[in-house]
């Protein structure tokens, strides 16, 4: 820590190493190397209470991997990769700790171990957390994934579950969110009750729902996306009951209520009301900004995210304050609205690596003295895995499905997991990853 504290160098810190805060460091490490007014002058910190970097599009496996020797340290050696291998040789200070809090006027934060650090420019990349919307037991009685112990919670209280269970009984999961999130993981599950099954040598029969008040399942996608994903739902058994919102939630069920379709007039539309028992209740009906954010002083939209602009700079809480001068979000910490729908860009890994690209090269940019970089939205391919080896995905205007797109899915998810970690190792826990998790397929 001393050495951040002397005035030698300025900082660049940024907050949080996940997709977005490691892909930034790195991008403004190697610009750093080709410019001396950079790395002489300033140090690039980047923080992170957690000494790894998590790959959440593996967290569903490691939720329902029925492999007996995939113990939590296995585990977790397959889908993090230590923040010590990604900045090692680098020019990249990393320092593990939690921030409690950020100063925007004397341009500090704080870590929970009453450490204070100053800064020069700031990145806030710390995140985001599953949103509950105020739904009465929702918090207390479901499970969310969105942390590595959370994948091992949820794999131990099924399976704890399933041996509670006799033969000829079901085990009731239900999923509250049929986003990509929610499809992929029913569908995970239940090849995970499938191969409980075999290695048990027991018959319990897998009910698994997904619950969401939508029309339709993966809300926002083409026709022919939900098309396809419905029909391999249907395959794996797995249904669906959309249209319907959680009222409340209690130990044993989860009170629905019908929303009016969109062509109805509401007056004249009386909502069905019903109850679904379950076993394990699953949430992954949406998230919002890492609660730090909640208390700080920016322009922020509803789930808190903080509102940028077209550089991916923030927005100050007034236009005629410059507290947010040489402060970015990126990654699910930022609110930036398509222009083109006026709506948020969601929150995806994907995203959040090319948002970090833009905020690396606009500091550099600001230091230089050069005008700063547009945020341009890029279509990106995406991969909506359901089951075995079957995965829908769309790369520029194709579509594949079935096992081609399971293939090219893990070479996206390779593409993006180099893209960050820029590991030779990470191919290596890549394939062993594929081994483990394939194996309920
Ligand atoms: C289960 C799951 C599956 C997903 N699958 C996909 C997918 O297939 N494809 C895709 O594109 N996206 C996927 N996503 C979304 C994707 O993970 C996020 O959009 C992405 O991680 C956002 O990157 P980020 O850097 O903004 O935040 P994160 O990756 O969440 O990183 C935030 C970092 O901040 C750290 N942090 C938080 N608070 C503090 C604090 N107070 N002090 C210090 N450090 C802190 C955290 O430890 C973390 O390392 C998935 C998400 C989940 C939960």
């Amino acid at each position: 820590m001393d050495i951040l504290s002397k005035k030698l160098k300025k900082n660049i810190i940024i907050l949080g190493a996940g997709f977005a805060g490691v892909k930034c460091a790195l991008d403004l490490e190697k610009l750093a190397k080709k410019d001396k007014s950079l790395s002489s002058n300033f140090n690039i910190v980047l923080i992170d209470k957690n000494n790894y970097h998590l790959y959440t599009p593996t967290l569903y496996e490691v939720a329902s991997t029925a492999k007996a020797d995939a113990s939590g340290s296995v585990l977790k050696k397959v889908i993090t990769t230590p923040i010590e291998n990604i900045v090692k040789n680098k020019n990249i200070k990393f320092l593990q700790g939690e921030i409690i809090d950020i100063d925007f006027k004397k341009r500090t934060v704080d870590f929970s171990d009453q450490t204070v650090i100053n800064f020069e420019y700031l990145v806030l990349a710390l995140g985001s957390k599953p949103t509950y919307f105020g739904i009465e037991g929702l918090k207390e009685y479901s499970l969310s994934l969105k942390w590595l112990n959370d994948g091992i919670r949820i794999r131990n209280k099924i399976r704890n579950k399933f041996l509670e269970k006799r033969n000829g009984e079901e085990i009731k999961i239900i999923i509250g969110g049929s986003g990509p999130n929610g499809v992929e993981f029913s569908a995970e599950l239940a090849g995970y009750i499938k191969e409980l099954n075999n290695i048990y040598n027991k018959k319990i029969e897998a009910n698994i729902k997904l619950i969401d008040g939508s029309s339709h399942i993966l809300p926002g996608f083409e026709h022919n996306v939900v098309k396809k994903a419905l029909k391999r739902l249907e395959y794996l058994n797995i249904k669906t009951i959309n249209g319907f919102v959680i009222l409340k939630v209690d130990k044993l069920r989860v009170y629905l209520k019908q929303l009016p379709p969109s062509n109805e007039p509401r007056e004249n539309f009386t909502p069905e009301e019903k109850t679904e028992d379950y076993d394990i209740l699953i949430w992954s009906g949406g998230v919002e900004a890492n609660s730090l954010l909640m208390h700080i002083d920016m322009s922020k939209e509803k789930r808190g995210r903080i509102e940028t602009n077209q550089f991916l700079g923030c927005l100050p809480p007034d236009k005629h304050l410059d507290v947010a001068k040489n402060i970015f979000a990126i990654g699910d910490n930022s609110c930036f609205y398509d222009p083109k729908t006026q709506r948020p860009v969601p929150g995806t890994a994907k995203i959040a690596i090319e948002q970090a690209k833009i905020a690396a090269k606009n500091i550099y940019n600001l230091i230089n003295k050069k005008p700063k970089e547009l945020y341009k939205i890029k279509p990106l391919p995406f991969a909506i895995p359901i089951g075995g080896k079957y995965a829908l995905t769309k790369w520029g205007p194709f579509l594949f499905t079935g096992f081609t797109g399971w293939i090219i899915k893990q070479l996206i998810e390779l593409y993006y997991l180099y893209s960050v970690t820029k590991k030779a190792s990470v191919i290596f826990n890549w394939w062993r990853g594929i081994r483990i998790f394939s194996k309920n397929d």
